[in-house]
């Protein structure tokens, strides 16, 4: 290294700690700001690093899905977050999901382990433009270091809004109702716990949910944008009777042939010890009065007690097709490195994606040597090439998780898609080992 530099790394949650778990390994100072041991925001409930706010699932493992992709690619390039899901994980069927309490604690503990990472436990307020920074502060960044950050982008912002989903005490589930089973038999058949409905407990469950407070008020505020994946049910609801029994109360692949139910709520544990149970895609912004009863319709639920309500928050990030270049640093100022799910980026996966590969940025910037390129098929080259320059016909950025779509086509034309999937990820995997090996030497 040329000279010794400090970088500061605001916010210690997925892209924070990548970023500077990566730049302390290699030796870099790291001042890392968190916020959350003096102010939680709404949706933080433990003091934890890298907190899993809503579900403890990192999602599909799988070479055909672009997150399985990212999972791998994550992996070649030393990432703490994939380190530390393998580390905790639970059973979740074909996806990768941990014990998020077990997550936070071994990235904390790797973090503090390190004797140049210097962690302050504070709000870091403002961002001086000539400070080596990498701002990761999250969807719910706070009010001052927003205007800070607006000092330096302008207006070029925008939101959507998410939403969390309930947990549910174990011993509190009716087993004489709810019975274990992954869909379509993927992974272990006890990775899934399932409430049959019958098509007149379905309709009384819908009546309810459309009705339910906190839904009227989603009614009115047409203007309110969700993220399609974490779309609160209420809201998906409102679409046709029928929506949920294709989404998430589908009753297919549960292995129950002919006496198939009409509908199924899905649970998965929430922790290794499977002593608490998430509603799978039951994203809520109700009252908790009305959650209470909305659960207590659902068969094998009519007792459950619920551990944690589901809540709706806004999602800030910037504008980055704007703002933000290839390399992750604001285009006005070149100190200033913008990281994780308010760089546009969408999913906890895709956060510590970014963190990590700001993190390589900022390193080659200490060093004095050029930008990493990263090879355009793999997904975290993709990722950030959207972010950087896709907007919308209203000149905005549209968040979205990994995807194949963002990769470029193959060469080759491959009819079947499970097999085109398979070949453009094995594809990026081989050329980001060679790209490694090459910028490692
Ligand atoms: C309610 C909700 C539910 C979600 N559900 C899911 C889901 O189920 N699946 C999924 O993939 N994604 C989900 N997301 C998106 C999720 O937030 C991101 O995927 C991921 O956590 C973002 O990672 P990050 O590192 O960018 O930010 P975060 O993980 O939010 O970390 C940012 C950190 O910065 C700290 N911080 C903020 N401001 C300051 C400051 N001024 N000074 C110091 N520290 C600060 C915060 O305390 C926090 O620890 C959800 C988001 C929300 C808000």
């Amino acid at each position: 290294m040329n000279k010794p530099v400090e970088v500061i790394v605001v916010g210690a949650g997925l892209a924070g700690c990548e970023a500077a778990w990566y730049l302390a390994a290699h030796g870099v100072k790291v001042k890392l700001y968190e916020v959350k041991s003096v102010k939680k925001n709404p949706a933080q409930k433990i003091d934890g690093f890298a907190e899993l706010v809503c579900s403890n699932s990192l999602r599909g493992r799988d070479l055909t899905q672009g997150v399985g992709l990212l999972k791998e690619e994550l992996k070649l390039l030393g990432s703490l977050v994939m380190e530390a899901a393998l580390a905790t994980e639970v059973p979740a069927g074909g996806a990768l999901a941990v014990d998020r309490d077990l997550f936070s604690q071994y990235i904390t503990n790797k973090i503090r382990s390190l004797d140049n990472i210097e962690i302050i436990e504070n709000e870091f307020r403002e961002i001086d433009p000539d400070q080596l920074t990498i701002v990761a502060t999250g969807p719910l960044t706070s009010g001052s270091l927003l205007a800070s950050l607006t000092a330096l982008v302008g207006t070029e912002f925008s939101y959507f809004s998410d939403a969390s989903a309930p947990i549910v005490a174990a011993d509190s589930i009716d087993y004489q109702k709810a019975y274990f089973t992954s869909r379509y038999g993927k992974g272990n058949m006890e990775d899934y716990l399932n409430c049959p409905m019958d098509k007149v407990e379905y309709e009384a469950f819908y009546s309810k949910l459309i009705s339910a407070e906190g839904a009227e008020k989603h009614l009115e505020e047409e203007k309110e944008k969700y993220f399609e994946g974490c779309m609160p049910i209420e809201e998906l609801a409102r679409r046709g009777i029928k929506t949920l029994l294709f989404g998430p109360l589908k009753p297919v692949g549960l292995g129950l042939g002919d006496s198939r139910p009409y509908g199924v709520v899905q649970l998965r544990a929430e922790n290794q010890e499977k002593s608490m149970y998430n509603l799978v895609g039951f994203q809520t912004g109700l009252t908790f009065s009305e959650q209470r009863e909305l659960i207590s319709l659902i068969p094998g639920l009519e007792s459950a007690e619920i551990l944690r309500y589901g809540v709706i928050h806004r999602n800030t990030f910037i504008n980055s097709p704007m703002v933000l270049n290839r390399y992750g640093f604001l285009n006005n100022y070149n100190n200033v490195f913008v990281a994780g799910q308010i760089s546009g980026v969408e999913g906890y996966l895709e956060s510590a994606a970014s963190g990590l590969y700001v993190g390589w940025q900022v390193l080659r910037k200490i060093k004095d040597l050029s930008f990493l390129d990263f090879p355009q098929e793999t997904m975290l080259a993709s990722m950030f090439r959207y972010i950087t320059s896709s907007v919308n016909k209203k000149g905005k950025l549209e968040p979205m998780n990994a995807n194949f779509g963002l990769l470029p086509l193959l060469s080759e034309n491959i009819r079947d898609k499970k097999e085109k999937k398979l070949a453009m990820g094995k594809a990026s995997l081989v050329a980001l080992k060679d790209f490694i090996g090459e910028v490692n030497g």
